[in-house]
């Protein structure tokens, strides 16, 4: 195969993966999005393979076999509601796909003559990188699945220890380079353990609401290991590919960090950590937070008579997979003559996206999907303001209460619409573990329950089936 020839359709292949996620934008073209980049990443695989004769093609085919058995297994199986640690172990696999192959690299011919200074650099931090986002995306994976803790686990001095493990990764990876003693293998080995740790000591750390920030970066680590090893293999194609993950990991870091109302550094390195006494303080002290006799009454009241809505979903309505009702609920509002948004919160739920995805799934238009900035200002005009599994992105002791894990985060103001209606079990806290005083508040009205059932309740009073004031089972 001619070089020139390689070139082109290496160019036609990244192309295709940017479609691919240029479609991934729009709910109505998604799929068809995935498909594009799924295809282009197995002609990517073909091309390489053929280009570099690498194996044969029985081997390729079987190697396609296992992978594609695996992967479908998991798509099965895996529940939408696990999506999230699904995507963050992934990304380790991504991770750990580079280390191996500049491991792999390195113990092979490139590691046994003379090396440069910078194929010793390059081949050092695919390792280094890729190992790093293995053990890291391990560990949040394993806490969003509940089987590690989620809150922040602290060591004695855990900031100084993070900053000496990586001064002392940086300084062997540059010195190392330089002298090179006992040569490319030793060194890439040496590199490996020590990146492994800091991903876990920088991993463990985070609880609370950061973990949206730590799984982007590892989005963003993945893709730059995926750089660096296309470097090694001298692969434009991996080093293109790495690239578009490594920079839209780094930008959706970037917008989760200015949802969150952080730095990078202050959520790796930074002080933020549970505050236990400080916990529960911007409870309401006007609030009993008394469950309301006929809160399914007023609820449905409120709601026939509004004419503006904003919905407002969060985790439990995935957990629940309310999505479908939700939107049942929205039309049945806008049969009546009202206007029903949604208002989106950056960190809702436990993946970029996530609210999102689910509402797309259910057959919400983009177009009633609004972002945080562009619909805060608006809840004070609202007639009702409707919670759907809700906690963390609508709490105001984000902005009222210090030292916990969510201060100074930028909430929606559902508090500001004229009626507050939440779809929530209980009133516990949510993944922060920071109490939310509007949950108290006399004024909310709080459906405690699942939030399919009291949609589906809701639901059936708003179609006007069922008459307010015939609540079943209310105290
Ligand atoms: P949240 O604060 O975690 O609250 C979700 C609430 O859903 C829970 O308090 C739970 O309360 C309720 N719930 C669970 N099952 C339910 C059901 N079947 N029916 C009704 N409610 C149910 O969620 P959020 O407000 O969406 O905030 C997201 C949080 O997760 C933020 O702290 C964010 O930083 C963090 N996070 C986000 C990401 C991301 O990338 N988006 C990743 C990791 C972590 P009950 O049990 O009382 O019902």
């Amino acid at each position: 195969m001619q070089l020139t020839t390689v070139t082109l359709l290496y160019l036609i292949v990244a192309a295709a993966v940017l479609g691919g996620i240029r479609l991934l934008s729009s709910p109505r073209y998604a799929r068809w999005g995935n498909i594009l980049a799924a295809v282009a990443i197995l002609a990517a695989i073909i091309l390489v393979m053929a280009q570099n004769q690498l194996l044969t093609v029985g081997s390729v085919l079987i190697a396609l076999a296992i992978g594609s058995v695996v992967g479908a297994a998991l798509a099965i199986q895996v529940k939408m509601i696990q999506m999230p640690q699904l995507v963050a172990l992934l990304n380790g696999c991504g991770g750990a796909a580079s280390a191996l192959i500049a491991l792999g690299e390195a113990s092979g011919p490139l590691g046994a003559g003379a090396v440069p200074v910078s194929t010793f650099g390059v081949t050092g931090l695919a390792v280094a990188v890729g190992s790093f986002t293995l053990s890291g995306s391990l560990v949040a994976s394993g806490k969003l699945h509940g089987v590690l803790n989620e809150q922040a686990v602290m060591l004695p001095k855990h900031s100084w220890v993070t900053v000496v493990v990586l001064g002392a990764l940086a300084i062997y990876w540059a010195v190392g380079a330089v002298l090179q003693p006992g040569g490319l293998w030793l060194y890439t080995l040496i590199l490996l353990p020590v990146a492994v740790i800091l991903g876990v000591i920088v991993t463990i750390r985070i609880g609370g609401a950061d973990m949206p920030v730590v799984i982007t970066f590892l989005n963003a680590a993945s893709g730059l290991a995926a750089a660096f090893c296309g470097f090694v293999t001298e692969n434009a194609l991996l080093v293109a590919g790495g690239a578009m993950v490594g920079a839209s990991g780094v930008l959706l870091s970037h917008k989760m960090c200015r949802a969150m109302n952080r730095s990078l550094l202050s959520v790796f390195l930074g002080f933020v950590k549970l505050a236990p006494d400080q916990i529960g303080e911007g409870k309401s002290r006007e609030g009993t937070g008394t469950d309301k006799a006929n809160a399914n009454a007023l609820s449905v009241d409120v709601l026939r008579n509004a004419t503006e809505i904003i919905i407002v979903p969060g985790y439990g309505m995935a957990v629940s997979q309310a999505q479908f009702k939700v939107w049942e609920l929205a039309q049945a509002l806008e049969a009546r003559g009202a206007r029903v948004r949604f208002a989106i919160h950056p960190v809702a739920g436990r993946m970029p996206g996530h609210m999102n995805v689910l509402l797309a799934e259910a057959g919400v238009p983009y177009e009633k999907l609004f972002e945080m900035d562009a619909i805060n200002e608006e809840f004070r005009t609202t007639d009702v303001g409707l919670v759907i599994g809700a906690c963390d992105v609508v709490n105001p002791a984000a902005n009222t209460v210090s030292g916990t894990p969510i201060s100074g985060m930028p909430v929606l103001k559902v508090y500001e619409a004229k009626q507050v209606v939440i779809c929530k079990r209980t009133r516990s806290p949510g993944y922060s573990g920071v109490e939310n005083p509007l949950f108290y508040d006399d004024e909310v009205l709080f459906l405690p329950g699942d939030a399919t059932q009291m949609l589906e309740m809701l639901l059936e009073g708003v179609a006007g089936q069922k008459e307010p004031g015939t609540d079943e089972g209310e105290a």
